[in-house]
């Protein structure tokens, strides 16, 4: 058998490996398939390379760019997959396990190609919230916007999900525009390597943009500056020792940490035994004790259930757990395959026995168990094991020791508050998940443990079809947890882009922020276009373009008109008396819709043109009512522009509504789609 000689890829080359290489065995045979690592690879130079190549290409991108280069790539890795499938059997997942893994982190980076375009500008710079008044006449506003680092982003990624490890990071920094340099867990560093070669072989990436380092680092964290990422991923002995690099620390580089964590999943106190409740709980227990062979930082590692029902537990789950067929990754009917690798079995088997020594094993025997398809004492097989721990109060290990593998411990709880201690023993976590019906169970966590967890998923009869899992991290959503989770944030759709980027306060005048953000900020100059904005195509209008209609006088009969036109004959509109008794209005007043349709009846241009249609009104707010006699006028200033295909795209129009004295009536973003 051929051993693959696993490179690097650095500054533009591929890298074989060389002196200080690491033989990689095969989780399922123990025989050694792979070998990795160089310890003369120029690690200063693959950083100067991120930084002086891939950098500045990325940076001339703009988000829209990018988020359309992550969409090719995700669609060149789903027609590739099958290869890194058939590869990464050898890692002990299986086929369920690559749609987490491979599917997993395609998606991801779908997700990230989707809401770079729909949440971020066609631009080069993020704003970030909206403008703040910082002076009375408005002449000097504030706005915050980010920016890409200028350096390069370090991915130190663990070893159970070699694909989506890498690609949950990836997509992220590629849409900030900054370089990356990935590093994998050299135990699967083989399925990454192969993902990076198919992602550099497409094209689609400007060069300089990624780079990997398969085996060890080096000293690449001695050269990092304060205009770089480290974003880790693994043990918390292992975050504590890179993070605490005094280079690190002396340059305040930025170093996001997610670590192992002793989630928990609570039953509710209403989901007895016989409901739908009860049998999603030991449905997802079993699920996430088995799925990668508990290799999963989101793992449920305490079962939480009410003292009572703690022994139904125990029989429902082990009769689940008896079910799962434990063998070879690649046959179909496995449904547990092996861990990554023997040291990582001989690691599970020493944290289960430090488990024991508070809690009784009650299902699962690592020294008798079946093993289908392959040879148990050569591949890293373990069974699922269920510790019960009777007091959960004064255990201490239970809490804190994290056996990454098929291994949890359930405990009971006498009520809902002393659920919720025990779930914040785990002194931080990645996920919680609260298996009730009961709204004020939902709420007592939110308020409780909301503060120990990065996320927290409520599941029951209503949402359980559709509900996406208390394992999987959703790119929208935040990943991470503080504490011992590592306090960093990973994903959570534009939250992840931010890592990436700096956020900058600007300050200054209503003309040089509008520069700055390319979106008119009010006071900023009015632009007189050659003719009305209407008939003017995409391409064409310039930010700030305005225009100001004539005004019209609103009569009694309008508003008695509109009122019984629309049936909206709300007593405001109506009757002078009791309008008069509202503290808001100085007797009848128009609606305020009448207003705005009269607002369009102004500035429309009723010709066919380039306005294809009006797609919404954002932040509309009536600021001064309107009586009869009052006359209106409108100013109409295109605010944004954004591209949305190859036809049109959007234009975001800032309009005010005056009355005869100037004051604002109302004010609200209108969204047309306007023709290029
Ligand atoms: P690990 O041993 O801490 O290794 C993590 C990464 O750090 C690997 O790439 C490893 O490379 C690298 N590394 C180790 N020492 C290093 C050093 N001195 N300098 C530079 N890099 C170094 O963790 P693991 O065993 O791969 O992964 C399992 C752990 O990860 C579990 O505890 C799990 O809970 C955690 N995890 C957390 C998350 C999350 O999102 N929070 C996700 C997955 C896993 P080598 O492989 O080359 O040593």
């Amino acid at each position: 058998m051929t051993i693959q000689q696993i490179s690097s890829f650095a500054a533009g080359e591929w890298i074989a490996p060389g002196e200080g290489a690491r033989n990689i065995a095969s989780a399922v045979t123990g025989e050694v398939i792979a070998t990795a690592g160089n310890n003369g690879l120029d690690v200063q130079g693959m950083l100067d390379y991120a930084r002086n190549v891939g950098g500045p290409a990325l940076r001339k991108l703009t988000f829209h760019q990018r988020a359309k280069m992550l969409k090719a790539l995700a669609q060149h890795l789903g027609q590739n997959k099958q290869v890194m499938y058939d590869l990464s059997f050898n890692t002990g997942a299986t086929q369920s396990d690559h749609l987490i893994d491979i599917d997993g982190g395609i998606g991801t980076m779908f997700v990230f190609a989707s809401k770079g375009r729909r949440d971020m500008p066609d631009g080069h710079v993020y704003l970030d919230g909206d403008v703040e008044q910082l002076s009375r006449n408005g002449t000097f506003l504030g706005q915050h916007i980010c920016t890409p680092l200028r350096g390069v982003a370090v991915h130190i990624n663990a070893f159970n999900f070699p694909v989506w490890g890498m690609l949950e990071k990836l997509a992220p920094t590629l849409l900030a525009g900054v370089p990356a340099i990935v590093k994998p867990a050299t135990n699967s560093c083989y399925v990454t390597e192969l993902c990076v070669r198919l992602m550099l072989e497409s094209g689609i990436l400007p060069t300089g943009a990624l780079q990997l380092v398969s085996g060890g680092l080096g000293d690449m964290l001695d050269h990092l500056t304060m205009q770089d990422v480290v974003s880790f991923t693994g043990s918390a002995d292992t975050a504590l020792k890179l993070r605490s690099n005094p280079v690190i620390l002396e340059n305040s580089v930025r170093f996001v940490a997610e670590q192992d964590s002793l989630n928990c999943s609570v039953l509710g106190v209403d989901a007895e035994p016989g409901t739908p409740e009860f049998d999603l709980f030991v449905k997802e227990v079993q699920r996430e004790m088995t799925t990668k062979a508990g290799q999963k930082c989101t793992a449920i590692r305490r079962i939480i259930a009410p003292e009572t029902h703690v022994q139904a537990v125990i029989e429902a789950l082990s009769a689940r757990l008896e079910k799962t067929v434990i063998g070879d990754p690649k046959l179909e009917t496995t449904r547990m395959g092996a861990l990554v690798s023997n040291s990582q079995k001989r690691d599970v088997l020493e944290k289960a026995a430090i488990i024991g020594q508070e809690a009784e094993r009650v299902f699962g025997n690592p020294d008798v168990f079946d093993v289908d398809g392959a040879d148990g004492d050569k591949g890293a097989f373990l069974p699922p094991m269920l510790f019960h721990c009777a007091n959960p109060d004064t255990a201490k290990r239970v809490h804190d020791t994290e056996a990454f593998g098929p291994v949890s411990t359930i405990m009971g709880y006498r009520d809902t508050d002393h659920a919720i201690e025990l779930a914040n023993k785990g002194q931080g976590s990645l996920v919680a998940s609260v298996i009730t019906r009961d709204a004020d169970v939902a709420r007592s966590f939110a308020l409780g443990a909301g503060a120990f967890h990065g996320r927290l998923y409520f599941n029951n009869r209503d949402s359980m079809k559709e509900s996406t899992g208390h394992g999987s991290p959703l790119p929208h959503m935040v990943h991470g947890g503080p504490g011992r989770a590592g306090g960093g944030e990973e994903m959570g759709g534009v939250r992840g882009v931010k890592h990436y980027m700096q956020r900058t306060a600007t300050q200054g005048s209503p003309d040089l922020l509008t520069a700055i953000g390319s979106k008119w900020v009010p006071g900023a100059t009015e632009i007189k276009g050659p003719a009305h904005p209407f008939t003017r195509r995409f391409n064409d209008l310039a930010i700030g373009e305005t225009l100001h209609t004539e005004p019209r006088t609103i009569t009694i009969d309008d508003i008695q008109h509109f009122a019984d036109f629309t049936g909206d004959t709300f007593y405001a509109h109506t009757d002078e008396a009791a309008a008069k008794r509202n503290p808001f209005f100085p007797g009848r007043v128009a609606h305020g819709y009448l207003l705005l349709s009269f607002a369009a009846g102004l500035f429309v241009e009723p010709n066919e043109g380039p306005v294809l249609a009006n797609t919404g009104l954002d932040g509309l707010r009536f600021m001064k009512p309107v009586v009869a006699g009052d006359s209106i006028k409108v100013r109409l200033t295109v605010k944004s522009k954004t591209k949305r295909n190859d036809q049109y795209g959007e234009v975001r129009w800032h309009v005010t509504l005056t009355q005869q004295d100037d004051e604002l009536v109302a004010e609200y973003e209108l969204l047309t789609m306007v023709a290029y």
